[in-house]
């Protein structure tokens, strides 16, 4: 069964765990968000989420912070700091390989999804990891301070302006990164992971084709909600939607996902909310999506795959 799973950071990397041990590597395709990248930080460039499904596919992420390295040192950091800099994005010593390497590849002239298989393959991740678009399109949030980039106002500022609107800063003259409409179009399950539905995929639909792809696709459009009991599990999902007047809750999600989704999987604490999200003319799968072991991660991917495959009999 060919999987194609939309994903930002934590919430999707987290699930990816558990899909890959049910879904053989070479039937599964991530696409994943660009629009937190910063394209020269200290002249690197940076792919957080990338990054972040990479190194925990590949085995080596901090599985306490969710992103960078296990076991990584921060000396180049420090000598940044003792010298002056601003050190508010941290990249320990190993990461800063990774990102010293890509951003040699891109200048070389690689694009942005040679450069991602390259150092996923070198990692030894075996499904394909490809970034939603070679070109570069930062996510801006509108705060009541002013237009900021995302990874700005999630990391340097901690998430406490008000969000008055967000914005993908050049999105309309995107295309999507080679291999993503072929995936979408071959796919017979794709899975919108558990991540921020605002600036995690709502990128990935904003690039031109994307959405019209997942559509058109043949496949059984599952998510899983990141939102349990109206609040998220990690990071700032919840003022985002606040700020975009969209109800916080798996309810909330599944209408930004009402386009296109046949099956929304949310958590048990979320049970009353089925008939709500069934009006919008989708299926409800209930599963415990807190995914704080292993076991849990193998089961919710197992549920999820379960559920389109008996939606595919049923069609
Ligand atoms: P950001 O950190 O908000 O930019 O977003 P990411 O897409 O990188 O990942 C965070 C999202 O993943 C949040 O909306 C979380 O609620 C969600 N998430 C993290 N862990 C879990 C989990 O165990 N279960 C579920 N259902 N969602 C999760």
């Amino acid at each position: 069964m060919s999987v194609v799973a939309l994903a930002g950071g934590v919430g999707a990397a987290r699930f990816l765990e558990g899909l890959v041990q049910v879904v053989p590597p070479e039937e599964l395709t991530v696409i994943v968000n660009t629009g937190d990248d910063m394209a020269n930080f200290m002249g690197l460039y940076i792919s957080p989420d990338v990054d972040i499904v990479t190194y925990t596919l590949a085995g080596i992420v901090d599985h306490k912070k969710g992103w960078g390295i296990e076991g990584d040192t921060f000396h180049a950091l420090q000598a940044l700091q003792k010298l002056g800099f601003d050190t508010w994005f941290s990249l320990g010593d190993q990461d800063l390989g990774t990102h010293l390497a890509r951003t040699a590849m891109l200048q070389q002239g690689w694009s942005l999804s040679k450069a991602t298989q390259a150092i996923s393959e070198l990692l030894g991740v075996r499904c394909r990891i490809i970034p939603m678009t070679e070109q570069w399109v930062p996510t801006r949030i509108v705060t009541d301070v002013g237009l900021i980039h995302f990874e700005e106002y999630l990391v340097k500022r901690k998430a406490q302006d008000a969000v008055e609107d967000v914005l993908f800063d050049g999105i309309d003259r995107t295309v999507p990164s080679p291999g993503v409409l072929d995936a979408l179009e071959q796919a017979e399950t794709i899975v919108v992971c558990p991540s921020n539905p605002i600036v995690s995929i709502g990128p990935i639909l904003a690039v031109p084709h994307i959405k019209p792809g997942i559509m058109k696709a043949d496949a059984v459009k599952v998510a899983v909600s990141p939102i349990i009991g109206g609040k998220p599990v990690k990071g700032p999902a919840d003022k985002l939607m606040e700020g975009k007047g969209i109800e916080v809750s798996a309810v909330g999600v599944a209408q930004i996902y009402e386009e296109f989704l046949d099956i929304m999987v949310i958590d048990k604490e979320d049970q009353h909310l089925t008939p709500r999200i069934e009006e919008l003319g989708m299926r409800v799968v209930i599963e415990q999506t807190h995914m704080t072991s292993m076991a849990r991660k193998k089961k919710l991917a197992q549920t999820v795959l379960a559920a389109a495959r008996e939606q595919k009999r049923k069609s």
